[in-house]
């Protein structure tokens, strides 16, 4: 379905982005992975990619709060690749502390690498998406996008601009061929929600497994977490031609934690 084009996804070296690369380059894709972490496990992860799909996969390590470096990836993007054909903006962290107590720079942070990643990313390809005739762009927000819980001021707001920043994408590529949309998981457990699994076991002296049930039943109803794969499945159905006209929509993926 993908072949010939070329998959951005920023922070695919870890959880959500990693299985939404997987699944791009299983369509045919070339990748440009994104992200931290040990150079041999990337590499390890480019060269997988790459041979288990016949795909080109390339890796940029740009800090997605430096948008001179997002500048300089996207530039590299075009000129290895011929350019962007589906952006993922997935990069993110998170800091759970009450308003009164929150630090500024985490505020900072997660502003730039949650929300402003996603403007510096989008205003780099949408030009040659519309003169293309053709493009995706897909916005990994948050259920947290869409509503708000306690202790993630920052975390909150930069989703909900994620969900703002959408609708304009959206607005402004209705007519090219260009769609832009966002998903808004329930928890997925990765190392950014292990972290707060780890906060609750010690904070309450649970288990690790009773702290993961405890933290997924008090908000999905489904009472499972949602995996990394189904979130693959979710972004592959948004390239595909059955959502053409599926423009501007916040999409939970959520275990009906927003239907409550
Ligand atoms: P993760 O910690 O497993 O992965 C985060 C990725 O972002 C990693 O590849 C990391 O290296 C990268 N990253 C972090 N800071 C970066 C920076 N400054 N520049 C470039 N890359 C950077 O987390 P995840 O759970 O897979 O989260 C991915 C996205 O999904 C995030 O936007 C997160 O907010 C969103 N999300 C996660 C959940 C969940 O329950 N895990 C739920 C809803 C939304």
């Amino acid at each position: 379905m993908l072949a010939g084009k070329t998959a951005l996804v920023t922070g695919s070296t870890s959880g959500i982005g990693q299985a939404i690369a997987e699944a791009l380059a299983g369509a045919g894709a070339n990748i440009l992975l994104n992200g931290f972490g040990p150079a041999d496990e990337i590499e390890a992860l480019r060269s997988r990619l790459a041979e288990a799909n016949g795909v080109e996969v390339a890796y940029d390590g740009a800090d997605m709060s430096d948008a001179d470096a997002i500048e300089a990836m996207v530039a590299g993007a075009k000129e290895r690749f011929g350019g962007i054909d589906v952006l993922v903006n997935n990069a993110g962290i998170q800091h759970v502390a009450p308003l009164e107590e929150f630090p500024t720079e985490r505020w900072d942070a997660i502003i730039a690498i949650n929300l402003t990643s996603c403007f510096h990313t989008t205003r780099h390809v949408v030009a040659d998406m519309k003169a293309k005739g053709w493009g995706r762009i897909i916005n990994v927000a948050s259920v947290h996008g869409l509503i708000g819980s306690i202790h993630k001021a920052a975390y909150i707001a930069a989703k909900h601009g994620v969900i703002g920043l959408t609708k304009v994408t959206a607005l402004e590529t209705a007519t090219s061929g260009v769609t832009c949309n966002a998903i808004c998981p329930g928890w997925v457990l990765t190392p950014l929600v292990q972290k707060q699994v780890d906060a609750k076991a010690a904070e309450k002296g649970l288990s690790n497994e009773e702290a993961k049930r405890q933290l997924v039943c008090e908000r999905m109803p489904t009472e499972r977490f949602v995996t990394p794969e189904q979130l693959g499945g979710v972004a592959l159905f948004l390239c595909s031609p059955a959502a053409d006209n599926t423009t501007g929509v916040s999409l939970p993926v959520d275990g009906a934690w927003v239907a409550q």
